[in-house]
């Protein structure tokens, strides 16, 4: 019988493995997006719906919530001692202030851990352990550096080949005067000269600030807006360098010249810099959102909806998973659920929501018929993180029409109907009639002690999480 005993030991271990392994799960959420498409709301509210679910948060789409299995979320210790961490409470205090304020977005990767206790949804499960937690990571980082995954396949050449084209483009060349005339009194095949070049990579970088704040989003490289901890490093100095200035051909290239500096900068950037980033992190990601702020580009018009489209193709290639992809070649990743999601959708009125949902749709889809995504299951949506309007109705011509009111960043009350939302990606004849206009709202005002009121917040939950908690 002590064999017995043994094999009933055995199989008693095993079961608590099992048990534990479906108690205590872990789960890691990555939530990117170009700077400014909400990232840091979308975290701030989606830990706040979790932290409230079990007091007044409205989240009749969440079934854990809505079956009320959810015990409590708590904030956890950060996990990684080398990330940021995101600063939920700072945002918390903006968004209560008197007059209430946005969170200041982070800028480069950041970390949040969340406990989620919960009960199971099956009986089985119940009686293994009453509760389980879901262990959440949310890792924040900037989607410009994704932006950054198509240099592995340039060399230098291709590489500024590439920008020369883009700093001819009419809307961009005048950002880049400045630029361009430091470019023309460089001897390129001189002596190195660091802090010339520290000179040029500041005036590149500058102009790509510049090519942002026009809503020009097809930026490269992203650490150079978005430097994070490299601020300043030598890794980044380096600047594209079309043919015309190079100068005699590519073989006679002089050891320790500016040319040669700048082409082993560029090298080592996609090595110690792109790379690590997809080793590092990207790779454990299990899953991911991608926020994109359509309607701010739409505001902007049609040369920023365009780079918005391509920035979009751009990210996606980090998510394809087909045999010749330089992500199936150098990092294979696991992602599982892949989410776009297209913020602030508390700029338009209720009836222009399904459009913003196609037109994502439509945006996402003319990019990604070449790609492969190997078991992920994709998900598009329109959400607001935080709702700064409210939806009231107005009489105009006989006929009663949507409007939005809220607050604007000055705090004046405005009134307003922002206008059609086109369906699919529009073309050339819908920018010369277009009327799309909206301001940029304040955060509500609202007691501090209630949930951050939102839109379909409970839907990206549900998607993201709802298996995980069942
Ligand atoms: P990030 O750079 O991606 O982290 O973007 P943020 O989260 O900082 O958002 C940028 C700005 O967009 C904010 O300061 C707000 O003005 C606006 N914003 C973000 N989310 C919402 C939302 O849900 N509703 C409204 N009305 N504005 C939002």
């Amino acid at each position: 019988s002590g064999l017995h005993h043994q094999a009933l030991k055995k199989i008693r271990s095993k079961a608590q493995l099992v048990a534990s392994r479906v108690t205590d799960q872990h789960i890691r959420l990555a939530v990117t997006g170009l700077s400014g498409a909400g990232k840091t709301a979308f975290i701030t509210s989606l830990v706040n719906q979790l932290l409230e679910a079990g007091h007044g948060a409205e989240l009749p789409f969440f079934t854990p919530s809505r079956q009320a299995r959810l015990i409590g979320a708590q904030r956890a210790s950060q996990p990684d001692l080398q990330l940021a961490r995101f600063e939920y409470e700072q945002g918390m205090l903006s968004l209560n202030s008197d007059p209430p304020a946005w969170p200041l977005p982070t800028r480069g990767v950041s970390q949040i851990r969340i406990n989620i206790r919960y009960q199971h949804a099956q009986s089985l499960r119940r009686i293994l352990s009453d509760t389980a937690t879901l262990v959440l990571d949310i890792i924040d980082y900037p989607g410009e550096w994704l932006l950054d995954l198509p240099l592995l396949e340039m060399d230098f050449e291709r590489w500024s080949e590439f920008c020369e084209h883009q700093l001819h483009q009419p809307e961009r060349h005048e950002l880049a005067k400045d630029f361009l005339v430091q470019l023309q009194q460089t001897d390129w095949l001189a002596e190195g000269d660091e802090m010339h070049l520290k000179a040029l990579a500041d005036s590149y970088s500058d102009y790509l600030h510049a090519c942002k704040d026009a809503g020009l989003e097809l930026i490269q490289p992203g650490r150079f807006v978005l430097p994070g901890e490299l601020e300043g490093a030598p890794i980044l100095q380096f600047v594209p360098v079309p043919h015309a200035f190079r100068g005699g051909n590519a073989s006679a290239i002089p050891d320790g010249s500016n040319l040669a500096l700048v082409k082993e900068r560029f090298r080592q950037y996609k090595e110690k810099v792109v790379k690590p980033f997809y080793r590092n992190y990207f790779r454990q990601f299990d899953r991911q959102i991608i926020l994109v702020d359509c309607l701010s580009a739409l505001n902007r018009g049609e040369q920023s909806f365009k780079e918005l489209q391509q920035a979009i193709n751009w990210l996606l290639k980090s998510f394809d998973y087909g045999n010749n992809s330089i992500l199936r070649r150098l990092f294979a990743s696991r992602i599982d659920k892949l989410v776009f999601a297209a913020s602030k959708a508390d700029h338009i009125t209720p009836d222009q929501q399904d459009n913003l949902i196609r037109l994502l749709e439509s945006m996402v889809h003319s990019a990604r018929q070449d790609i492969t995504y190997q078991g992920s299951k994709i998900q598009t949506t329109a959400f607001a993180a935080i709702r700064a309007s409210q939806v009231g109705k107005t009489d105009y011509q006989g006929k009663t029409l949507s409007v939005l009111k809220g607050t604007d960043l000055k705090g004046k009350p405005v009134m307003l109907y922002p206008g059609d939302v086109p369906s699919c990606c529009p073309q050339g004849d819908f920018w010369q009639a277009q009327k799309f206009d909206f301001p940029a709202f304040a955060p509500p005002k609202r007691n501090p002690m209630s949930a951050l009121p939102h839109i379909r917040m409970d839907q990206l939950l549900e998607f993201l999480l709802g298996d995980k908690l069942g």
